[in-house]
C-alpha cells in the first residue's frame, strides 16, 4: 500500500528488551509492561476480557492469571525491586499475607497503621487466630524488643494517619534475627521514594488504590516480594480464595503508573509548600510532615469542630476520605469511629494533589482565616 511509509518491515531484528534493573524509576514507570517492540504491536497492553484460556497452557482459568494483570505486575515489580502479585483491593492484600500467619503466633504492627490493618488483626486476635502486639513504631528499641517472639512485623512508614516514620532497616535486621518475616506498607511512600526490599524487608504492601493508580478512580491492591517461595504461596492463596483483581483495574493502575514519578514530584513539591504556610497560620496547632510524600496531617488549634468547618469550607480541596489522586482531598480522620483515640481529634490529613500551589493556598488559607478571623500578613 502506497500510504504506507518505507522502512524496515516486520522481518528486522528489533532492539533486545532493557533490563529493567539497570535504569532510572522514571524510566521504568513509562516503560516497564509494555509489549515488545515488534512491528503492529500495540505500544499499550490490551484490556484483556477472558474468563477462561483455551487449555493446555499455563494460565488455563481467568482466576490464575490475565495478561493485563501481568504488564501491571511487571512494572510494579521492576519500579520495587521484586515480584509483583496483584490483587482486588489493598484490604485483600493485607487479609492474604496474616492469613500465613501460624496460628497463635504474634504479629507486631504499629498502633497507628492504616486502620483496616489493625482492625483486621484485631478481628483475627478476637477469634483466638493470632496475638496482634502494638507497637510504638518510632520507639525503635521498644520494637526491636517486641520481635523477640513474633512471627511477622508489620510496618508501615510512615503512617496512616500519624505520619510516624519507622527505622525499617534496623528493626527488618532484629525480626530477621528472630525469624519472623516483615512487611512494609509502602503505600504513602511509593517505590519512588522508598524502596523496602533493599532494606531487606521480605514483602511490600500496597494500596494501588492511592497514588500507584493516582486518580481516585480504582480499588487495587498489590504484593512485591524477592523471594520466589514465599511468591508461590501468596500466589496460591490469592488464586484458591479468589481476591484477584478486574482487568480495567489494573490497566487504569497501569495507565496511571505511567506518571508516578511526575506526579509525585509535583505532589511533594505542593505539599512542601503548604507545610511551610500551614506552620504561619494561627489557626494551626500542629503541622505533621515527614519530609517527604505528598500527605500532610494538620491538627487544627481549636479542634474537633474548627477541623469539621475546615473540611466543609474549602471550594477546591475536596472532603472526601482516601489519598493519593490528582486533586486535592481532605478528611478529619476521628470523624470514622475505627479511628484510635490517640489520633487527635481535630487532626485533618490532607492529600496534596498537582493543581498549582498558589490555588490550593489561596481557598486553604480562605477557609482557615475564618476560623480566626484574620490572616497573618
Ligand atoms: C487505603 C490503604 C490501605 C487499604 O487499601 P484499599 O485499597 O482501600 O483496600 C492499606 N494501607 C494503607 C496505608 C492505605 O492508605
Amino acid at each position: 500500500m502506497s500510504s504506507q511509509p518505507t522502512g524496515p518491515g516486520p522481518d528486522s531484528s528489533g532492539p533486545t528488551p532493557y533490563d529493567a534493573s539497570t535504569l532510572r524509576p522514571a524510566t521504568v514507570a513509562v516503560t516497564s509492561g509494555r509489549p515488545p517492540h515488534e512491528a503492529d504491536s500495540p505500544l499499550n497492553t490490551p484490556i484483556t476480557m477472558a474468563s477462561t484460556y483455551v487449555a493446555g497452557g499455563d494460565v488455563e482459568y481467568g482466576r490464575y492469571g490475565n495478561p493485563t494483570w501481568s504488564a501491571f505486575e511487571e512494572a510494579l515489580g521492576d519500579l520495587e525491586g521484586g515480584q509483583a502479585l496483584a490483587f482486588s483491593s489493598g484490604l485483600a492484600a493485607v487479609a492474604t499475607v496474616l492469613d500465613l500467619v501460624g496460628q497463635g503466633r504474634t504479629v507486631v504492627a504499629p498502633r497507628h497503621a492504616y486502620n483496616g490493618s489493625v482492625m483486621q488483626m484485631a478481628d483475627l486476635e478476637s477469634r483466638g487466630r493470632i496475638r496482634a502486639l502494638l507497637v510504638d513504631i518510632t520507639d525503635t528499641d521498644a520494637v526491636v524488643k517486641a520481635c523477640e517472639d513474633a512471627a511477622l512485623v508489620w510496618l508501615e512508614s510512615p503512617t496512616n494517619p500519624a505520619l510516624e516514620v519507622a527505622d525499617i532497616a534496623t528493626i527488618t535486621a532484629a525480626a530477621h534475627e528472630a525469624g519472623a518475616y516483615v512487611v512494609v506498607d509502602n503505600t504513602f511512600a511509593t517505590p519512588l521514594l522508598q524502596q523496602p526490599l533493599s532494606m531487606d524487608a521480605d514483602l511490600v504492601v500496597h494500596s494501588a488504590t492511592k497514588f500507584i493508580a493516582g486518580h481516585s478512580d480504582v480499588l487495587l491492591g498489590a504484593l512485591v516480594t524477592r523471594d520466589p517461595e514465599l511468591f508461590d504461596v501468596l500466589k496460591k492463596r490469592r488464586d484458591m480464595i479468589g481476591a484477584v483483581p478486574g482487568t480495567f483495574e489494573t490497566w487504569l493502575a497501569l495507565r496511571g503508573m505511567r506518571t508516578l514519578h511526575v506526579r509525585m514530584d509535583r505532589a511533594q513539591a505542593n505539599a512542601r509548600e503548604i507545610v511551610r504556610r500551614l506552620g504561619e497560620h494561627p489557626a494551626v496547632g500542629e503541622v505533621r510532615y515527614p519530609g517527604f510524600g505528598a500527605i500532610i496531617s494538620v491538627v487544627l488549634a481549636q479542634g474537633a469542630l474548627a477541623a469539621d468547618l475546615l473540611t466543609h469550607k474549602t471550594r477546591l480541596w475536596v472532603h472526601a476520605t482516601s489519598l493519593g489522586g490528582v486533586e486535592s482531598t481532605f478528611e478529619r480522620r476521628r470523624r470514622w469511629k475505627s479511628e484510635p483515640a490517640t489520633i487527635p481529634d481535630g487532626l485533618v490529613r490532607m492529600s496534596v494533589g498537582i493543581e498549582d500551589v498558589e490555588d490550593l493556598w489561596d481557598d486553604l488559607a480562605t477557609a482557615l482565616d475564618q476560623l480566626t478571623g484574620e490572616r497573618p500578613a
